[in-house]
């Protein structure tokens, strides 16, 4: 059942998918440094290049039926998962990582074996999440993506990739579990 339902998930990937997807890959790094530093460039919505490549991943996304919440096979390489990671999220980090080499294939390049430091960092994942997701409720802007100004950036980061902050957090929720 889940055999079958894997090769039929396989036998979907599209040209356009393919192409979107390779396109993308050529885009991530400016993206990337984006996500990682806001003076990169403008930033979603205001930067063309950053546009054209939220298109293209858009566009692999759609192809593949992918869910907002699953891991899109371009922000992945053909690599391990993050060994600290949960089974579930290890799981999507697997069904990623076959998608990505199977587009490859379809799309006749190497597959990315190197990953970026910043690739698994939970802040950056969030961010890159928010501004790929999100769009601007109401207002003059409305309909537009969501381009985080650099304070909710920073509240982002501060939270979720600074290893002595999470760990500080999780002793306090443990403490606070154990004295209820
Ligand atoms: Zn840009």
């Amino acid at each position: 059942m889940t055999r079958a339902r894997t090769r039929e998930r396989i036998a979907t990937i599209s040209n356009a998918a393919a192409e979107a997807f390779k396109k993308a890959l050529r885009l991530r790094d400016h993206r990337e440094d984006q996500i990682v530093n806001a003076k990169a460039c403008p930033g979603i919505g205001l930067c063309e290049t950053c546009a054209s490549y939220e298109q293209a991943v858009a566009v692999v996304s759609r192809e593949l039926g992918l869910k907002p919440w699953e891991i899109n096979p371009v922000d992945v390489g053909d690599v391990p998962h993050p060994r600290f990671w949960n089974a579930k999220r290890q799981a999507a980090w697997d069904r990623a990582r076959g998608l990505h080499v199977r587009l490859c294939e379809v799309a006749k390049i190497e597959t990315v074996k190197k990953l970026r430091l910043t690739d698994v960092d939970q802040g950056v994942m969030n961010i890159r999440w928010i501004e790929r997701n999100a769009f601007v409720p109401d207002g003059p802007d409305i309909g537009k993506p969501f381009r985080l100004r650099q304070f909710q950036r920073d509240v982002i980061n501060g939270i979720y990739s600074d290893d002595g902050y999470r760990q500080a957090v999780q002793a306090v929720l443990k403490k606070r579990r154990r004295a209820a």
